[in-house]
């Protein structure tokens, strides 16, 4: 990485100040399919009996934490592990419904380690880097075996093989699946081998325990500041590395498909220490989730993209059409996605299927409450089917939308619309997982990863255990080899320092003593992310955003209502530091977003389309991922360019057509 400079301001606004240009140093520079052997080999193994003198703090234990946790635990190393839950198997990864992606070709339609790379280029709209997107699929295979091995529970065919579906943006049956409870699988077979390591005693465990500050000595990450979510104690807690795998921060946004805790305090914390923020405005909406049924609704649901395997989403051909759907016939019906895009039709990607209900619903042709969904119709794949064909592949999908909306599924279509799902963006990281502060390795959701300005759906899964199981064991020994680095205890300054900063901050927000809840705060801040750095992003609307979002988190810290003390449980304090962090997240958001004058994936300018509606981007401009550094209190953020290389992949505009 290049050192980082202040060279001047270029927007006219002033919002940012424009840094040096960085570069990923770690891939060597050998032909992409030799890379991952090639790191491997020369990254610097620590032997056995000296991993046993080294340490490494663990945060989260979701797939990506828990898959790391086992796997150090179990090559020796000592490992402290947190998570905020009362268990790891609580984390947000159980919620993942449809598959996980690997190239193994089992269907024989043509799949390879290549093409799931070139899928999953595409697919981010040509804003990740080559190097970890190949990797990634070279990876992938090892996975399932991995779980496969654990015991996952994954679908099979008659014949014994494993069962695979389609997901979108690709034309061929790369993902495995448990039934629509894959992220539960899955979770369960790390849970286990990291409940192995716990008994071994190589893994101590603390849950209901909260980072919520990161040590940094020497310039070294190397330690946490961490609260006990029960007694409200301040913890400090050391090693010669930290990792942080704690997940995405889509609930930003309020309203998501992400589990109401999900929160950035973890990778906020890291990034006001010097991390790099890279990408924060790539946001994914997902097409098919239970559409919004009221104010006081506090999480949405997805259906699972595995449904547009079988389902054909539609809307009445004229706005006026109220009948029941299934007294609509055929030739009343535009099936827009199969009409608009004839090769990929019902599994075109997510930001392409989202734009597209939102533009249907735009035009005054949507159905329910507010015009605010489309149809996903599974009449075709009943009569096709039958029944109990459709059961055994979604029956658990089908009885959760019975059970939110009221209706049948089996007998009438679900009624679907996009909502927030999951972020491309995360800390910037280096081949080898590294972040921008040595010794600080982020992984899973938390990175700003491999999926570019749009991830393939059950890719998410495919990446966490990658980095778990396989990528960070083997680079984070290279820096490892360096150690033991000299010890720290809670008296070093830079402790002391962050331990102040957290007693401060929770004293300030118990202080405030205002009118407003913690939550009226978070669903307002939701609103303006929503309307104006959601699906459609615009100059005014991003402005109009920051000016506001400045003025709300002002109210907050001078209007916030805690109850409460911080030695009990209190989930109000829990929520107003993440709500905090979310405010100065959120910031950076639209400046990110201000900045990107093009449209990428989920990013989509409303003054960068092609004369059909199409996403436009702009190579010559944007094709650089944006690595944010922290400027200070108050001051302007530093964006620093990783220019986007694409020596294997051709750079195009994609087409679905
Ligand atoms: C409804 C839904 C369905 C999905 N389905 C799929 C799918 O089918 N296929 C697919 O590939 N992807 C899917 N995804 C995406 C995928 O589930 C996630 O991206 C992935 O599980 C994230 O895993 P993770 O380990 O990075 O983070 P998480 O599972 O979110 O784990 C984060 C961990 O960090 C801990 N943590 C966070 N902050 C702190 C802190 N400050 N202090 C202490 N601990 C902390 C948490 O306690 C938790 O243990 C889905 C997502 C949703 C919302």
């Amino acid at each position: 990485m290049t050192n980082f400079e202040v060279t001047h301001s270029l927007d006219a606004n002033s919002f940012y100040i424009e840094g040096a240009d960085i570069a990923d140093t770690k891939a060597p520079q050998v032909p992409i399919e030799r890379r991952w052997e090639e790191r491997r080999f020369r990254a610097r193994l620590v032997n056995p009996a000296n991993r046993r003198k080294l340490s490494v703090i663990i945060v989260g234990s979701g797939l990506a934490g828990a898959s790391a946790a086992a796997t150090l635990g179990e090559a020796g190393y000592n490992v402290a592990c947190f998570c905020y839950q009362d268990s790891p198997r609580r984390a947000h990864s159980i919620a993942a419904q449809g598959g996980i992606n690997a190239a193994k070709n089992y269907r024989n339609d043509g799949d390879s380690v290549y093409r799931l790379f070139y899928d999953t280029v595409k697919g981010g709209d040509f804003r990740a880097r080559e190097s970890n997107v190949y990797r990634l699929a070279e990876v992938s295979v090892e996975i399932i075996d991995q779980c496969v091995a654990q015991g996952v529970p994954f679908a099979r065919e008659y014949g014994g093989l494993l069962d695979n579906r389609s997901f979108g943006g690709v034309q061929v049956s790369r993902t495995f699946y448990a039934r629509g409870q894959t992220g539960q699988q899955l979770l369960i077979g790390a849970y286990q081998a990291l409940e192995r390591q716990i008994a071994a005693e190589t893994v101590e465990m603390h849950t209901r325990h909260e980072m919520l500050e990161l040590i940094v000595v020497d310039g070294r990450a190397r330690g946490v500041v961490i609260r006990d979510m029960v007694t409200g104690g301040i913890e400090t807690h050391f090693a010669d590395a930290v990792v942080l795998a704690t997940g995405g921060y889509g609930n930003v946004f309020y309203l998501s498909t992400n589990a109401v805790g999900c929160n950035v305090t973890a990778t906020w914390r890291a990034h006001r220490k010097g991390a790099y923020f890279a990408n924060p405005c790539y946001t994914q909406i997902h097409p098919t989730c239970i559409p919004v049924s009221g104010e006081h609704q506090s999480k949405l649901t997805l259906m699972s993209e595995s449904l547009r395997n079988d389902g054909r989403i539609w809307v009445p051909k004229s706005g006026e059409d109220k009948r029941d759907p299934r007294e609509i016939s055929e030739q009343d019906r535009d099936y827009y996605l199969e009409r608009i895009y004839p090769s990929f039709g019902n599994l075109v990607p997510r930001d392409i299927a989202s734009r597209a209900a939102k533009n249907v619903c735009d035009e005054g042709r949507g159905v329910g409450p507010g015009g605010l969904g489309v149809y996903l119709d599974f009449a075709d794949a009943m009569a096709r089917l039958g029944r109990p064909a459709v059961e055994a592949k979604y029956g658990n999908l089908f009885s959760m939308y019975a059970q939110i909306t009221g209706e049948d599924p089996y007998q009438t279509p679900m009624r679907i619309y996009p909502a927030v799902h999951y972020t491309m963006g995360g800390l910037w990281v280096d081949y080898d997982l590294e972040a921008s502060i040595p010794g600080l390795y982020v992984t899973g959701e938390a990175n700003f990863s491999d999926h570019g300005a749009n991830r393939l759906g059950a890719s998410a899964l495919m990446q966490g255990l990658a980095d778990g199981y396989f990528v960070l064991p083997s680079t984070i020994n290279d820096y490892l080899a360096d150690g033991p680095f000299p010890k720290v205890d809670p008296s070093h300054p830079a402790a002391v320092d962050a331990v102040e900063a957290v007693r401060a901050r929770i004293d300030k927000l118990l202080s405030v003593n205002g009118s407003r809840t913690v939550d009226s705060f978070h669903k307002e801040l939701g609103r303006l992310m929503w309307d104006y750095c959601g699906m459609e992003r615009s100059e005014e609307g991003l402005r109009k955003a920051l000016t506001r979002i400045r003025e709300l988190k002002k109210e907050f810290w001078s209007d916030v209502r805690v109850l409460g003390m911080n030695e009990e449980l209190n989930q109000a304090l829990e929520r107003a530091g993440r709500v905090a962090d979310f405010f100065e997240l959120g910031e950076l958001m639209c400046i990110d977003a201000l900045v990107r004058r093009e449209s990428c994936g989920g990013h989509f300018r409303v003054e960068s389309q092609t004369p059909d509606g199409e996403a436009l981007r702009d190579d010559d401009e944007f094709a650089y991922v944006s690595a944010w550094e922290f400027g200070g209190e108050d001051r302007r953020p530093i964006l620093h360019k990783e220019p986007l290389l694409y020596e294997y992949v051709e750079m195009k505009q994609r087409s679905y057509k």
